[in-house]
């Protein structure tokens, strides 16, 4: 995921009561950050199916979150034992991360900003296949300086193509993190069930794209 960072500075502001991912897909501000409310029911409903996997990042040492990030501020648990490792291993020097764990909602709105060429992205895994929602995928500021103490960890450079991008130590879970919004989208829709299958389809995102920014009723 190459993004420039000044994408996710800008703008924090609240959701307003009633708006839709697709609302926020259609502004101009270019931060997946305002999925927030949603988001974290959906890291939530990501560990009810896969006990313990995800971890908050919120108060590690030396570590700084971008404005997306802090608002979900989360990534799979090995990946922040390598993070701690990494900075325990580089005294005095803070490490920032821009992006970290991406909930199905936040990749679908970077995947449609980069089809349609807004926002500066130049590289968007599709929804449901990017190593972000896994949450062992992170992008990081001063990433040459970085990467021997995260290679020492277990986290491998993007290279080129996505300087800024780590993946570090954990498991695919991009089947959970689509099955974490079906199963949310059901409990709060019975009459327009989708199928908990886990898989990305039209009908999914269908649903993404109607579902409330601030987080659904029922948390389920
Ligand atoms: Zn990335």
């Amino acid at each position: 995921m190459k993004i420039s960072t000044i994408i996710f500075v800008a703008i924090i502001s609240t959701v307003a009561q009633g708006q839709t991912v697709q609302n926020i897909l259609d502004a101009a501000g270019c931060n997946t950050g305002l999925t927030g409310g949603l988001a974290t029911q959906l890291v939530n409903k990501m560990n009810q199916i896969k006990p313990g996997f995800m971890s908050s990042l919120s108060g590690l040492t030396r570590v700084s979150l971008g404005s997306a990030t802090v608002k979900v501020p989360y990534a799979q648990s090995q990946t922040i034992t390598a993070i701690k490792n990494a900075v325990a291993a580089r005294p005095g020097v803070t490490l920032y991360i821009n992006s970290a764990l991406r909930t199905l909602p936040q990749q679908l709105l970077l995947y449609r900003w980069y089809l349609a060429g807004k926002c500066g992205i130049t590289l968007a895994a599709k929804p449901g296949a990017s190593p972000h929602e896994s949450g062992y995928g992170i992008d990081i500021d001063d990433y040459n300086g970085w990467k021997p103490y995260l290679q020492t960890y277990g986290c491998s450079w993007q290279g080129t193509s996505d300087v800024v991008h780590f993946n570090c130590p954990g498991v695919a879970l991009g089947t959970t993190s689509v099955l974490a919004f079906q199963r949310l989208w059901n409990c709060n829709n019975p009459t327009d069930l989708l199928s908990e299958d886990g898989l990305y389809g039209p009908q999914t995102e269908a649903r993404v794209l109607r579902s409330p920014a601030n987080g659904f009723a029922k948390t389920c």
